[in-house]
């Protein structure tokens, strides 16, 4: 068990062997070393603060863990906070290597994040989804690094602390949101699911000895999930009749706080939801060009020469017309995943390794309701663990809501999707990641780099010619672009502006032309998250700002091809900083 942690250890004293063999810095080298004992002290430390994280980068000595949220916990966590600032604080620029200059904001940003959290934000007070045992066991049972036997082992600590948990759970809960607690409430069914059709048929179809044993915690653990969703219920029903539940808007003092700490963009909230507004009304520009030719094809009948959005509208109606059906709407997705990979290769965009193959899969129950698509990595510790692509099936919806799903995802849009979840977006991006020697750019990732990249890639594509220039594909490639500025503009709003959702809805489907279905669940998750759905359009301003500016700089010298894999290579910095360390050829951070 313990020999993971070691192996991890010993692979950062590598790096730390490799890079201070390089002698080309005009540094105190012993400055340089006494740095990357300190990250060492650190991250060893970090794990034993967040083991759920540790297991969730692939540390496998902390599977089997809870951490059971009490006042003794906060209190680690703060001590643990306020040692590592002051050791990190003390790190001064000019005793370091630009890149471990990254590493340290980045975990100066971390512990600043991590404090606002705990003494301001308190996620933990009024999001009870943030209690789910799920996500433990399930990335617990895929991994495949050891035995079912062995897995089984960890998944019984888990049940074992489970009621505990829970118990622990109702006594931090003190004002949830409505939307909160019906999420918490739906996650917790799924994570009841989860045991009772999944983990209970894996244990009475093995070779345990113990199976009697396992399904007693089973039952245990689901009647503590059972006393949370209880507990739930009895909440809501008692804040409504009072209305006193909280407020799903933060507020704007909140609200950029959060973007500060999350986004660590050159641009304020402000700006970019300024930008936002200014590229929807672009694009919209953009697709009414497109639609002056598309038109004739869609209705000959029908002559037009000015192009409004209600035009645009009944054009992409007509478009979205061709899409999968129901029930092999995986499948299809299954198989584009190939001819995506293949035109990267062709037209030489990027490299991609042939090693790492991705896995199309049902989203597994317990974490469904969020997300329509996603994709699952392995951590830096785990590399050789499979990569999924989640995708939520249809079976659960009506008639009309599949109809509405098949058509926002429909063949074009589908295509898109593939592009931004998989090749050459997340996935590809995430293999990179963890090829990537910097483990605090990689535990530390920055979400708008990771979102920005992903909506890059379709950008990358469109402009490649992916889709043999099919004028539909890049009309509907904007109507997708449309989604990202709009997420943005929905977010900023609902949080600083009082967005009703009336207005909302109207944002999405009138100026952004997605389906009624598609728009209420973007509201859902909008009141469940902030400043998240900023991320895409934030990340893809950043990087696509910076490549154009590299561009006319360089003129015919310019590499694209260079400039993604260099761009990748960075790990999941934040794109200010990868900005600040691109001419630094000698950067040891890389070396791969
Ligand atoms: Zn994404």
């Amino acid at each position: 068990m313990f020999s993971t942690v070691r192996h991890f250890v010993a692979s950062i004293f590598f790096f730390g062997v490799l890079s201070a063999g390089c002698q080309t810095f005009n540094l105190q080298p012993t400055a340089e070393m006494a740095f990357k004992t300190s990250v060492d002290q650190f991250l060893t430390d970090y794990w034993k603060v967040h083991p759920e994280k540790a297991a969730a980068f692939g540390l496998q000595a902390f599977e089997g863990q809870l951490v059971i949220f009490d006042t003794e916990q906060k209190k680690r966590n703060l001590a643990f906070i306020r040692k590592y600032r002051s050791v990190f604080g003390g790190y001064k620029d000019g005793k370091l290597t630009p890149s471990q200059r990254i590493d340290r904001d980045l975990i100066l940003n971390d512990l600043s994040r991590e404090e606002w959290l705990l003494n301001v934000f308190q996620p933990w007070a009024w999001q009870p989804a943030y209690y789910n045992i799920g996500r433990n066991i399930g990335s617990l049972l895929q991994s495949d690094r050891s035995s079912f036997e062995e897995k089984m082992a960890k998944v019984a600590m888990i049940l074992d602390q489970a009621p505990a948990y829970y118990a622990q759970a109702k006594k931090n809960i003190t004002g949830a949101t409505k939307a909160h607690l019906e999420f918490g409430i739906q996650q917790n069914r799924g994570v009841l699911a989860f045991l009772k059709k999944t983990v209970v048929p894996q244990v009475r179809s093995s070779r345990l000895s113990n199976k009697p044993q396992l399904f007693k915690k089973i039952a245990a653990a689901s009647d503590g999930i059972k006393g949370y969703i209880s507990f739930l219920e009895k909440t809501g029903a008692t804040l409504a009749d009072g209305s006193s539940f909280r407020d799903f808007r933060i507020g704007p003092k909140l609200y950029e706080e959060k973007f500060e700490y999350e986004v660590q963009s050159r641009f304020s909230a402000k700006e970019i939801y300024k930008r936002a507004l200014s590229d929807r009304k672009k694009t919209h520009k953009k697709m009414s060009l497109l639609a002056n030719q598309l038109w004739p094809k869609y209705f000959p009948n029908t002559p037009k020469k000015v192009f409004g959005l209600k035009d645009i509208q009944k054009l992409i109606g007509e478009i979205s017309k061709k899409h999968s059906k129901p029930a092999e709407f995986i499948q299809d997705i299954r198989q584009q995943i190939p001819d995506l990979a293949r035109f990267v290769r062709e037209k030489n965009l990027l490299y991609l390794d042939p090693s790492k193959p991705l896995k199309v899969r049902e989203t597994p129950e317990y974490l469904r309701g969020f997300a329509g698509a996603s994709v699952d990595a392995p951590g830096p510790f785990d590399p050789d663990r499979e990569t999924f692509y989640n995708v939520s099936p249809l079976d659960g919806m009506t008639k009309s809501q599949q109809q509405s799903w098949l058509r926002e995802y429909n063949h074009y849009t589908l295509q898109i999707l593939n592009i931004h979840e998989a090749i050459p977006g997340h996935y590809t991006q995430l293999v990179y990641d963890n090829k990537n020697p910097s483990l605090i750019k990689t535990v530390f990732h920055n979400g708008a780099l990771v979102e920005g990249w992903a909506v890059y890639a379709e950008r990358l594509m469109i402009e490649a010619g992916y889709g043999r220039n099919t004028p539909e594909l890049e009309f509907m490639y904007w109507k997708w672009f449309l989604r990202v500025v709009t997420n943005t503009i929905l977010d900023y709003e609902i949080h600083n502006m009082n967005l009703s959702k009336a207005k909302g809805l109207s944002y999405m489907v009138d100026q952004a032309f997605q389906e009624q279905e598609e728009a209420e669940k973007k509201w859902k998750r909008a009141m469940l998250s902030q400043v998240q759905l900023t991320y895409y359009y934030t990340g893809f301003t950043e990087i696509y700002s910076f490549r154009e500016s590299l561009k006319s700089e360089q003129k015919e010298s310019f590499s694209l091809k260079r400039f993604n894999e260099k761009l990748l290579n960075f790990g999941s910095a934040p794109v200010k900083t990868i900005q600040a360390l691109w001419n630094e050829p000698r950067d040891p951070s890389q070396k791969r």
